[in-house]
């Protein structure tokens, strides 16, 4: 019988993690969150169901502390030739059980990209943070704190808008940041947080990317407030809220890379975001062909499976090169973010505007074909016992994140058609 590892990776270029990595997850995943993921909705503000997960996936199988160098405790994977397609398996395993999960665990690496990722890894914040993620065996969350009251595609929009509308300042003072401002929606925000990654700007309206600072940020620094998370949709797991930085002062060493390469090396930040978001839908939509195919295996019409009539058949093999599509693009993309020395560095704004491609893409063709898969099963469909509601719910969020299709669509038509003002 044909299963989820069926579906096409590319064999030639997985890391050398891939297969150990993949296994432990998987188990994780089928022991520690399918079981009770039904039950994440409604633990959406405590999370008394949801925190032993993450308790065992990052702080006891140690997945929290991947990024930092080996000597610091971590795994070495920020300066491996392999993060892209090792974070690949290892976020879509985590997916197909839960993507909220999957987003918030991804969402911890997201901010420390910018100091454990060679060629700029910032080797004294890598001692000065490593200790927190590396020596405990709780979970442990990092937020990448951009979005703000005003709007959040403006501030990924870094080609055209160059952090111009960043309302969050960070005045040097002495040998200390000084920050004021407002976030919200991060995810891992909502009071779960215990470092932020804050995009900030010292010289507000400036289009200067010098001017473009990224600062990390102790949650427990004087000064920070989190609210509480909102609650949404669906991806539970995930908690969202404000954030509120009033004269809250960090060492003038928490600033990620300096002047004009905070903006540049965001970009990347940009990019793994893209990567990350293609495994939560290609991850989810493994689950979903699981799901299915006990439906259409089990439900009969006119005494036959569901699956051997000619209309369902065509449903289920769209839905299935769909899914066969959206894996190899997603694994050709942390090819292209392994090796630099191909495709382009992770920065730049072609590796970062097709990775916008690829991940409205992914979003698109998945919230379609959730919309059939429910059609298929009817009322079955809605039914929360078999949990295809569920990844509709939380594949339309990814879909939203990110400044959204329209900004996807933006970055795309400015590379390939050279668009000026966009
Ligand atoms: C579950 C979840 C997790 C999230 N995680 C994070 C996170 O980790 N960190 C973080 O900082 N934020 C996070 N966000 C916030 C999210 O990234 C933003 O909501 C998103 O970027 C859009 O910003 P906005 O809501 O302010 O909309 P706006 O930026 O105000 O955009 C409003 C509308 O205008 C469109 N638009 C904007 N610019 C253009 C343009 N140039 N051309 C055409 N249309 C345009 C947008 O696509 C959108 O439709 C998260 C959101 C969710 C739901």
């Amino acid at each position: 019988m044909h299963t989820i590892d069926d579906f096409t990776r590319p064999r030639e270029y997985l890391s050398p993690l891939d297969e150990y990595m993949g296994k432990i997850v998987r188990d994780w995943a089928e022991k520690e969150v399918i079981p009770f993921r039904r039950n994440y909705d409604e633990d959406w503000k405590e999370h008394n169901i949801i925190e032993p997960a993450f308790d065992k996936l990052m702080g006891e199988l140690g997945m929290q502390r991947v990024l930092f160098p080996e000597d610091l405790g971590g795994w070495g994977l920020g300066h491996s030739h392999y993060i892209g397609s090792a974070s690949f398996r290892m976020f879509e395993e985590v997916a197909r059980a839960d993507s909220a999960i999957a987003v918030a665990f991804g969402v911890v690496f997201w901010p420390l990209i910018m100091i454990c990722n060679k060629p700029h890894v910032n080797r004294r914040l890598c001692e000065e943070f490593s200790p927190l993620f590396c020596q405990t065996d709780k979970a442990v969350f990092a937020a990448n704190a951009m979005t703000e009251p005003q709007g959040g595609a403006d501030i990924e929009n870094l080609d055209i808008v160059k952090g111009t509308t960043i309302e969050t300042t960070a005045i040097l003072e002495g040998d200390e940041w000084v920050i004021n401002g407002h976030k919200l929606w991060p995810t891992n925000s909502g009071g779960i947080a215990d470092l932020f990654g804050v995009v900030c700007t010292t010289n507000p309206g400036s289009d200067d990317v010098n001017d473009f600072a990224f600062i990390f940020v102790p949650a427990d620094t004087p000064g920070v407030t989190q609210g509480g998370p909102y609650q949404k949709a669906g991806m539970a797991a995930d908690k969202n809220g404000d954030i509120w930085f009033e004269n809250v002062r960090v060492p003038a060493f928490y600033r990620a890379c300096g002047p004009g390469d905070d903006y540049k090396y965001f970009k990347e930040v940009i990019s793994f975001g893209n990567l990350g978001s293609i495994s939560f839908v290609s991850g989810a939509m493994l689950n979903v062909y699981e799901i299915l195919r006990e439906f259409v295996d089990t439900y009969f019409f006119k005494g036959k499976p569901l699956k051997e009539h000619d209309a369902v058949a065509g449903v289920l093999a769209d839905l299935a090169k769909d899914i066969e599509i959206i894996r190899i693009i997603g694994y050709q993309y942390a090819r292209m973010i392994d090796r630099p020395d191909i495709y382009g560095d992770r920065w730049s704004d072609e590796i970062v505007a097709k990775g916008r491609a690829y991940k409205y893409f992914a979003c698109d063709r998945a919230v379609e074909d959730l919309g059939k898969a429910m059609n298929l099963m009817e009322s079955y469909g809605s039914e929360r016992c078999w949990d295809i509601e569920k990844h509709w719910r939380d594949l339309k969020i990814v879909q939203l994140w990110m400044g959204g299709k329209q900004l996807c669509q933006m970055e795309t038509a400015r590379l390939f058609f050279d668009c000026q003002t966009l």
